[in-house]
């Protein structure tokens, strides 16, 4: 019994020192801090982190999203809902177009599935963090900007 009270006190002493140790290695070269004092200090993030779903505009208010719901339906959890629309072109014949892109960014995990199933390359994920908010209503989005349009020769 009494042994085995001093080898757990030798035990916490020795975690307690090894703690310590650390503590004064930083206190003595503060330059070795890397904790950073957000929001004064932003972090400078990989450029390949997954911080929301965005749809891609061109200088022209164009996009290359034709609703054909591939990114929606390989979504796991129904963060991605297509709403489409009948347009006619130049031909005169009639089209499904992209209407409004729908974006619950507070459902969406970042898994990055919707990215990899669309066919043309049209939405990618922005690595952008401060989405917290006091409404989460915010956080409904429609990521096609208004009055953009599909880039010709998208298909
Ligand atoms: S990143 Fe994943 S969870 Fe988010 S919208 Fe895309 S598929 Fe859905
Ligand atoms: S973003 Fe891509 S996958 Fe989703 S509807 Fe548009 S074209 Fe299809």
């Amino acid at each position: 019994m009494t042994f085995n009270y001093i080898k757990d006190l030798i035990h916490a002493i020795r975690s307690l020192l090894k703690g310590m140790k650390i503590t004064l290695k930083y206190f003595f070269s503060p330059k070795r801090i890397i904790t950073q004092q957000y929001p004064t200090m932003k972090p400078v993030l990989a450029e390949k982190f997954r911080g929301e779903v965005v749809l891609i505009h061109d200088e022209q208010n164009e996009h290359k999203c034709t609703g054909c719901t591939s990114c929606e339906i390989a979504c796991p959890n129904g963060t991605i809902k297509i709403v489409t629309k009948q347009e006619v072109n130049e031909a005169g014949k009639k089209k499904k177009a992209l209407d409004v892109f729908v974006y619950h960014l507070e459902l969406c995990t970042m898994c990055g599935l919707c990215v990899e199933a669309c066919p043309t390359a049209a939405i990618y994920m922005k690595n952008s963090y401060e989405h917290s908010t006091f409404d989460r209503h915010t956080l409904l989005r429609k990521l096609n900007q208004e009055g953009s349009k599909l880039q010709s020769g998208i298909e």
